[in-house]
Formats: structure tokens, C-alpha cells, sequence
């Protein structure tokens, strides 16, 4: 069982030529939504993955609000945690790729933002009641303190996703958090450290390690993900695949590997197996959620 805090998001995902410039107009040559936001595509990563899911977080009382707490509902999720806010629009994304396959993003959190540690207190029997709580960058710092401190007194793990970037002082949050999930470069924004390989992660991660978080995961894209527990730790390899979009390669990961992980933490290597072929099917196809893959074309060894 699974709780995640985190963000909404309606995206909006443009194909252009060329990036347009400062002061000029480009016509899009495709155009589709689709339900977004790394809370919630790391909670559908995981809901397909056959875990139980519950949301904390927050939409607008508006027609991209109903379709996304909709579109959660569909996967399964309880949406219970997830207040409407009433003077918020529910958070968009604007992504727009241009021919070489550069993207620039636009963001406008909304009602990502609506909600605080009074309302993750008074969803705090969900936190209780799951095996692992799950939070990102894209909802309030204040707001996953609160849940991390409910889920370490209810001795459930906590997993942050240090994503995207990283807030200002995260010392009060990594010393709460159980396994840490940073891709190379939040890894180096948050230790310093260029991650490239073993050998760097494994300095990253001991920097990680020494402000208290118990287990250190970073995924380096098409080379995999390397691991750091006690006495532990390998870079185990990517599927070889052809990549076309890795959007919501990160997210997948994360969704799928606690959805196979134990409480107790003992298939971690295991779990990191199942969340590189999870993610290997993403980068295979377009989009965000559509791309994330469900537990019987998870098939790790084939
Ligand atoms: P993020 O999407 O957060 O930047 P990564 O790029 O590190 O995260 O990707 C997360 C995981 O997705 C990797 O650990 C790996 O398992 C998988 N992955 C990413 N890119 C590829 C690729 N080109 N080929 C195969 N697997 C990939």
C-alpha cells in the first residue's frame, strides 16, 4: 500500500518546428492532453503496477480538475486525500518538443500549491495505513514535512523524489527520508557531486548518507540505476532499448520499484530490477501516463 503527496497536473503537449522566440507566433503541428504532474503519474506508475494507491494533494474546481481527479479515479486511486480548491485552477503544463526533440516546459502549479500540512493531517489515517509514502518538488516543502513526520512516528518508509531541482533547505526533509530517489542531475544539485557512474554515485551517495537518509537510489537514464544500502550497493544496468520520449521515465521507476518493494526493505536489488524494465517500457513510447506500462508487460529477464 502506497500513499502519495504530490502534483496534478493537465498537460498540454505541443509538436513545433523550431522553438519559438521571444515576440514571435509558431503553429503546432500536433496537439494532445493528457493527465500529468509527478505525484500523479508516479501513483498511476505504481496503481498499474498492482499497488494500492491513495492521493494527497490538490485540484481546482474546474472542468481540467474533474477530468484529472476522474482519470486518478480510473486507475484505481483513492482520491479521498485530494481537495478541490476553490480559488486555485488546477495546475497545467505546457510541453512543447520541436523537431530535434529539445523540449521547453511551462508550468503554472495552481492548486498544486492550494494545500498544507493541515490538510495531510487530516488525511493522515491514509498515511497511516500505507507501507510507504511517496512525495516530490511540486507541491508545498511544508506539507510533505508534515507527512514524512506522521509516516516516521507510524514507522511507514518514506521515498522522496527530489524532483524537480530542490528546494532550499532540504536538511529537515532528508532526515526524515527513508530512500532517496534523485536522477543524475539532482543528485549533483543536492550533493555536489557530477554523477556519470558507479564510482560517482557511489561518492554522491555516501554525501546522502551523512544527512541521514537510509537508502540512496539514483537513476543515470539509458545506464540504469545504482543503489547504496548499508552494505549494498550496485549500479544495476539499463534495458537496452530504443528510446523515442523519456518523459516519465524517473516517475515510472519510482511508481513501479515500491510497488514490488517490501516493507522490510529486502528486495531492494529486485525491486530496482523491476523498476529499469518498468521504465525501459516507457521510454519506448510517447507521453507521460499513456506511456507508463501495467504489471503484466512488466517481465523482467525477457
Ligand atoms: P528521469 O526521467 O527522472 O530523468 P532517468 O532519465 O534517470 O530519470 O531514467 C529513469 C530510469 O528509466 C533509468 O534508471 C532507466 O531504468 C530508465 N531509462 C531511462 N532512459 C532509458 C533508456 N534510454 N533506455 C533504457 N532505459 C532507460
Amino acid at each position: 500500500k502506497v500513499t502519495v503527496i504530490g502534483s496534478i497536473n493537465l498537460d498540454t503537449n505541443l509538436r513545433v518546428k523550431q522553438m519559438p522566440r521571444p515576440g514571435e507566433t509558431v503553429h503546432a503541428s500536433e496537439h494532445y492532453s493528457a493527465a500529468g504532474g509527478k505525484g500523479a503519474n508516479q501513483a498511476v506508475a505504481a496503481a498499474r503496477s498492482g499497488c494500492e494507491v491513495s492521493f494527497i494533494g490538490g485540484v481546482g474546481d474546474d472542468a481540467p480538475g474533474k477530468e484529472m481527479l476522474g482519470s486518478l479515479k480510473r486507475e484505481g486511486i483513492n482520491t479521498q486525500g485530494i481537495i478541490t480548491a476553490k480559488k486555485e485552477s488546477t495546475g497545467q503544463a505546457f510541453i512543447t518538443v520541436d523537431d530535434n526533440g529539445q523540449n521547453a516546459i511551462t508550468i503554472y502549479a495552481g492548486a498544486n500549491y492550494a494545500f498544507g500540512p493541515a490538510e495531510v493531517e487530516q488525511n493522515q489515517d491514509l498515511i497511516k495505513d500505507s507501507d510507504f509514502l511517496i512525495a516530490q518538488f511540486e507541491t508545498p516543502l511544508a506539507a510533505t514535512i508534515k507527512g514524512f513526520e506522521i509516516a516516521n512516528d507510524a514507522g511507514v518508509k518514506t521515498i522522496l523524489n527530489p524532483a524537480p531541482g530542490m528546494a532550499k533547505n532540504p536538511a529537515d526533509l532528508l532526515k526524515l527520508t527513508d530512500i532517496i530517489t534523485p536522477n543524475e542531475t539532482e543528485a549533483e544539485t543536492i550533493t555536489g557531486i557530477k554523477v556519470t557512474n558507479e564510482k560517482t554515485a557511489q561518492m554522491a551517495a555516501v554525501k546522502l548518507h551523512n544527512q541521514g537518509v537510509k537508502i540512496v537510489i539514483i537513476t543515470i537514464g539509458a545506464k540504469g540505476a545504482f543503489y547504496d544500502y548499508q552494505n549494498q550497493r550496485e549500479l544495476v544496468p539499463a534495458f537496452k532499448v530504443k528510446a523515442v520520449d523519456t518523459t516519465a521515465a524517473g516517475d515510472t521507476f519510482i511508481g513501479a520499484m515500491t510497488s514490488i518493494l517490501q516493507p522490510d526493505l529486502s528486495n531492494l536489488k529486485d525491486a530496482v530490477l523491476f523498476a529499469n524494465k518498468a521504465s525501459s517500457i516507457t521510454v519506448q513510447k510517447y507521453g507521460a501516463q499513456p506511456s507508463i506500462p501495467y504489471a503484466k508487460d512488466i517481465k523482467v529477464g525477457k
